[in-house]
């Protein structure tokens, strides 16, 4: 199945001159979301990780579901302010600004295989501190895989775990 004929590109979104490559037309077919998913968690497997790690919040629609068909478990990566008790958070550059990601501290075991996933790599800011911060928890960071690569970004320059994106656009 062509996934790519599900996605569609918005021009001008978030702002003017960037083009969005809009994933909810994939989600809104039962089909094509099944094997997007099926194909990622074939990725997935082949890691042999103890656990998933995904980020807020379109990586929590991958690692949930692939997580419950591996039979393993999830944790959020997750924006400020948004888990309760003991956090470890990092803090990372935007093209403008500065962005942060939290997860709980105690939410991975020291040496545990755990495989990231997002939605999308563009720059690779937001992958890259995801895998930053499990390291420094003390996570093996075995894979890092999005359903999405923008290759002309060349964000996979910023991540430091093995990746693989199921679809490229370039
Ligand atoms: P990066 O940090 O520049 O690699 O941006 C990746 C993050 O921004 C991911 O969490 C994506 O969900 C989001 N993102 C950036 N561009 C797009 C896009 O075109 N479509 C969907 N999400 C995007």
């Amino acid at each position: 199945m062509d996934l790519k004929a599900h996605i569609r590109g918005i021009p001008d979104f978030p702002k003017p001159g960037i083009l969005f490559y809009d994933i909810s037309t994939l989600l809104r077919h039962g089909p094509a979301w099944n094997e997007a998913v099926r194909r990622m968690a074939d990725i997935v497997a082949a890691k042999k990780p103890d656990v998933l790690a995904g980020i807020e919040s379109r990586g929590f629609l991958l690692a949930a579901p692939i997580a419950h068909a591996l039979g393993i478990g999830f944790i959020m990566l997750r924006k400020p302010r948004k888990l309760p008790g003991a956090v470890l958070g990092l803090s990372y550059a935007l093209e403008y600004g500065e962005d942060r990601i939290e997860m709980q501290a105690d939410a991975v075991e020291k040496g545990s295989r755990v495989v990231i996933l997002d939605d999308l790599l563009a720059t690779g800011g937001t992958l890259g501190a995801g895998i930053n911060l499990l390291q420094q928890a003390g996570a093996d960071v075995v894979g890092a895989v999005t359903l999405i690569e923008l290759t002309f970004l060349g964000g996979r320059s910023r991540i430091h775990a093995p990746f693989e994106s199921l679809l490229s656009y370039d």
